[in-house]
């Protein structure tokens, strides 16, 4: 008979380490995370790791603003480093839908994050580059930035080790087990059979792939979403630049390595699997993020685009995180449908998982709200961007 184990988490990307990691902090004891790859090999690695608080509902916003202070603070926090850089973060809105941005700016401020509504004047006197002609209003967050998705995951990785949680790398999970119909008490992986009291899992885009297993599917569809990085004549520096969101553009862009990340905001490109991803520049070359460029910034000359890469998104039909079990299936919990926000999030869902564990219920944030019943059971999210772009 192996060694049973409490909590089985399958994934190990910045969910299920970030979730190993608080599990230890509270104490839990035998702790076991499978990762089919490597730490940090999935949609993680490809991450923008951009940190904001703009959502359009409260839960969320704080959602973001604990994660947003965790990664600040990782060292002291966690140990090892997040790379954060506090660049700031422009949000603009053209003359569309200007209501409904002022709104989510007050929401901001009631929900205690530190946002400024400001005038396209005063947008440019704080990125100077910008192209004030497409801002009707902007907000702006200080605090905010960006991060580094392997530095975060690989701390929260060794932070967990140390602890005492027992990772297993390029062990993968063919499928769950259970012990009745409603009750799941395993995990069947390459190297046989493994018992446990509660299964979490943080499979990103291969959720579905293991739950199904047991006759569960999580609401999200799957969706390729293509990042470019650009150089230009002259640097384009962190410390002078913040991350943008350009709303009517469906797009946005931050500093790296000297040049600039941009990545279109829509909710990506549909594709049929986990494991499909569409490196490729679109069929007009880097046609589209050039327009995006040019009309959103003046004054960089020598735009050049010197990489780009892929990754997926698991979109909920909010755009807003699925933290949660199903009714009738006890023993089984998954995080998913994170659209494309998850890495900024990944530090309070840690959190929130480990004292729903621990407790019975998150004390941080409410649990409930994020649970995947939601949406049949009419309550989802408010999401002013609905149909508008990967916003929420
Ligand atoms: C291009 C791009 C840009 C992004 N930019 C941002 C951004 O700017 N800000 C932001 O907040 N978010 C951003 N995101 C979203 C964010 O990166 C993701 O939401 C987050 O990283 C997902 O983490 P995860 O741990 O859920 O998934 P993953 O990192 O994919 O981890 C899941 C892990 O599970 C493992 N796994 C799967 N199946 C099994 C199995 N059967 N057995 C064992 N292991 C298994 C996989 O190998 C993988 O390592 C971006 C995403 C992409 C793709």
């Amino acid at each position: 008979m192996g060694k049973q184990y409490q909590i089985i988490i399958i994934g190990g990307g910045v969910i299920g380490c970030a979730i190993a990691y608080n599990l230890a902090k509270l104490g839990v004891r035998d702790v076991l995370l499978l990762e089919k790859d490597a730490i940090c090999s999935g949609d993680t690695a490809k991450s923008c790791a951009i940190v904001r608080t703009h959502y359009s509902n409260p839960l969320t916003c704080r959602m973001a603003t604990v994660g947003r202070d965790v990664l600040a603070d990782f060292t002291a926090r966690v140990g090892g480093a997040s790379g954060f850089v506090r660049c700031g973060y422009l949000i603009f809105s053209g003359p569309d839908k200007l209501d409904d941005f002022e709104d989510n700016i007050r929401l901001q401020q009631d929900a205690g994050a530190e946002v400024e509504l400001i005038d396209p004047r005063q947008a440019v006197e704080i990125h100077p580059r910008l192209n004030p002609g497409r801002i009707a209003k902007a907000g702006f967050e200080p605090l905010s930035g960006y991060a580094d998705p392997h530095l975060t995951t690989m701390g929260y990785a060794e932070a967990a080790r140390r602890l005492g949680v027992e990772f297993r790398q390029g062990v993968s999970v063919r499928r769950l087990t259970e012990s009745r119909a409603d009750r799941v008490d395993g995990v069947e992986t390459d190297d046989g059979v493994i018992s446990t009291d509660t299964v979490i899992v943080a499979a990103g885009v291969w959720t579905n792939a293991v739950t199904a297993t047991v006759g569960v599917r999580y609401p999200f569809e799957i969706t390729n979403h293509k990042v470019v990085h650009f150089r230009f004549d002259q640097e384009y520096a962190s410390d002078r630049f913040p991350v943008v969101r350009d709303l009517p553009g469906v797009c946005y862009s931050r500093p790296q390595d000297g040049g600039m990340l941009l990545g279109d905001s829509n909710l990506g490109d549909p594709v049929s699997g986990p494991e499909v991803v569409d490196e490729s520049l679109p069929r007009d070359g880097a046609g589209h993020f050039l327009r995006n460029f040019e009309n959103g910034f003046r004054g960089l000359e020598g735009a050049r685009i010197t990489s780009h890469w892929a990754g997926r998104y698991d979109v909920s039909p909010d755009s807003n995180p699925i933290i949660g079990g199903v009714p009738g299936k006890e023993g089984l919990l998954a995080v998913c449908g994170l659209s494309g926000g998850g890495f900024k999030l990944a530090p309070c869902i840690g959190i929130m998982v480990a004292e729903k564990v621990v407790f019975g219920d998150s004390r941080i944030l409410p649990f409930d709200p994020y649970r995947p019943a939601r949406f049949d059971e009419g309550e989802p999210f408010r999401n002013a961007y609905k149909g508008t772009g990967a916003m929420a």
